[in-house]
C-alpha cells in the first residue's frame, strides 16, 4: 500500500519521509492542507511500533491541525511531524537533523513543541531553521494561560447558549484537572463569580484551589458526575464515554482537554441527552492562536492585547457551531467539522480528495 491509499491520507498535500542513517534518525513530516496558509504544527517524538504506526499518527494529527487552525481563524494550514524515538538516540543530534529537514521545506511547515518534544528541543531545531514556533525568543511564553482564556470564553458562550445566562455569576462549574490550564481557568472563572468544584490527583493543587479560590474539592471518581451546570475536563482525553454520559449531571461539557470524546458517537450521545458539548479542538485553540502572534511568525513583536482579543473570539466561533448544530439537528462536533471544512475548502480550493 502506498501513502496515497492509506485510510488516513485524506488528500494530504505533502508527506516527507526523513532518514539520517548517521544519527539513526527517522521522521515523517505531513502537510495536510495549505489553502489557508503554510502549515503549523507540533513535532511529536514517540516510540512507535513501526513506521506504519508513525505514518497513521502523523496523517491524523496534521489533518486535525487544518481543522483547528481554520476554526481559530488563523492564516495557517495543518501540518505535523513525528520522530520515531528509540532509547539509544542522541537527542541533540536528532533534533538538529530534524531542523535541517524542516528547513528544506522553506517555510511550508513550521514546527513547535508536542508530546515528547520540549521547548529546548525546538530550540535545537532552530539552529538549522527559522521555521520554528513556541520558543521564548518569540515573546509569547507559556501557552497555557492563553488556552485557559480561550476556554473561559468558550464556557461563557456555552452558558449563554444552553442556560440563557449572560454571566457566570453563581454558575457552578466542575473542573477536572488543576494543571497549567485548569488552574488558570479556575482563576478566571472565580473572578467571574462562578462557584467551583474541583478535582486533581495532585493534592497540593486541590488545596490551593480550595484555599485561594474558595473551591469545593471532590474525589477524582466523583468529578465527572458532580452536581454542576458545566463540566470542564482539563486533564485527560477520552473522559466522555458511555459510563460518564450515563451519570453526567452537567448541561454543558466545555474544557481544554484534547480528545475528550472516547469515540465520535459520544458527540451524538451528548446531544441526545441535551448536553451541549463545546468541541475540544475549538475551545482549546487559545494556545495556538497565541503562538501565531509570536515575532517569528507575525513578523512583529508579540502583542499580548491583540493575541488575547483574537482568543476571545473562540466564544463567537462556538456560538456559530452551536447554532448550526441546532439548525441541522446534528452533534456540535460534526457542526464544527463542517464549518472548518467550509473555511479551508472554500471556493477555488483544489478539493483533490473529492470522489
Ligand atoms: P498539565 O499536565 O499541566 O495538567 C493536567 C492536570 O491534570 C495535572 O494537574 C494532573 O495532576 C491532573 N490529572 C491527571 N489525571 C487526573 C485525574 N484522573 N483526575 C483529575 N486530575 C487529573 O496539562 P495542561 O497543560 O494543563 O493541559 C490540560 C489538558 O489541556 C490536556 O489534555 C492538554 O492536552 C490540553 N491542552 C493544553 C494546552 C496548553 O496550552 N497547555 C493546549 C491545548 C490543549
Amino acid at each position: 500500500m502506498s501513502v496515497f491509499e492509506h485510510p488516513e491520507f485524506d488528500a494530504h498535500e505533502q508527506v516527507v519521509f526523513c532518514n539520517d542513517s548517521k544519527s539513526g534518525f527517522q521522521a515523517i513530516i505531513a502537510i495536510h492542507n495549505m489553502n489557508r496558509g503554510p502549515a503549523l504544527g507540533g513535532c511529536r517524538r514517540w516510540s512507535y511500533a513501526d513506521g506504519a504506526e508513525a505514518l497513521t499518527d502523523v496523517l491524523r494529527l496534521s489533518r486535525g491541525m487544518t481543522y483547528k487552525a481554520a476554526l481559530a481563524e488563523l492564516p495557517f494550514g495543518g501540518g505535523k511531524s513525528v520522530i520515531l524515538a528509540s532509547d539509544d538516540q542522541d537527542k541533540a543530534a536528532i533534533y538538529e537533523a530534524m531542523g535541517r529537514f524542516v528547513d528544506t521545506l522553506g517555510g511550508r511547515y513550521t514546527a513547535a513543541e508536542d508530546v515528547g518534544t520540549s521547548v529546548a528541543d525546538v530550540e535545537l531545531m532552530g539552529k538549522h531553521t527559522r521555521h520554528i514556533a513556541g520558543v521564548p525568543s518569540g515573546g509569547a511564553g507559556d501557552p497555557s494561560p492563553a488556552t485557559a482564556y480561550g476556554t473561559l470564553h468558550g464556557i461563557k458562550a456555552a452558558v449563554r447558549h444552553r442556560l440563557a445566562k449572560d454571566s457566570l455569576d453563581d454558575v457552578t462549574i466542575a473542573v477536572q484537572g488543576l494543571g497549567n490550564v485548569g488552574f488558570n481557568l479556575c482563576r478566571y472563572l472565580a473572578a467571574e463569580g462562578a462557584r467551583l468544584i474541583v478535582s486533581d490527583i495532585n493534592e497540593e493543587a486541590v488545596a490551593r484551589a480550595v484555599r485561594d479560590l474558595d473551591a469545593k474539592a471532590v474525589g477524582t471518581s466523583e468529578i465527572l458526575a458532580a452536581e454542576a451546570e458545566v463540566l470542564a475536563p482539563c486533564a485527560l482525553g477520552a473522559v466522555i464515554d458511555d459510563a460518564s454520559i450515563e451519570t453526567l449531571r452537567a448541561k454543558i461539557v466545555a474544557g481544554s482537554a484534547n480528545n475528550q470524546l472516547a469515540e465520535p458517537r459520544h458527540g451524538d450521545a451528548l446531544r441526545e441527552r441535551g448536553v451541549l458539548y463545546a468541541p475540544d479542538y475549538v475551545i482549546n485553540g487559545g494556545g495556538l492562536i497565541n503562538i501565531s502572534y509570536e515575532s517569528q511568525i507575525a513578523g512583529a513583536p508579540y502583542d499580548r492585547a491583540k493575541a488575547f482579543a483574537h482568543i476571545a473570539r473562540i466564544g463567537d466561533t462556538l456560538t456559530q457551531i452551536f447554532e448550526l448544530a441546532d439548525r441541522e439537528g446534528i452533534a456540535t462536533s460534526l457542526a464544527a467539522d463542517r464549518i472548518a471544512e467550509s473555511r479551508f475548502n472554500g471556493p477555488g480550493s483544489p478539493k483533490r480528495n473529492a470522489a
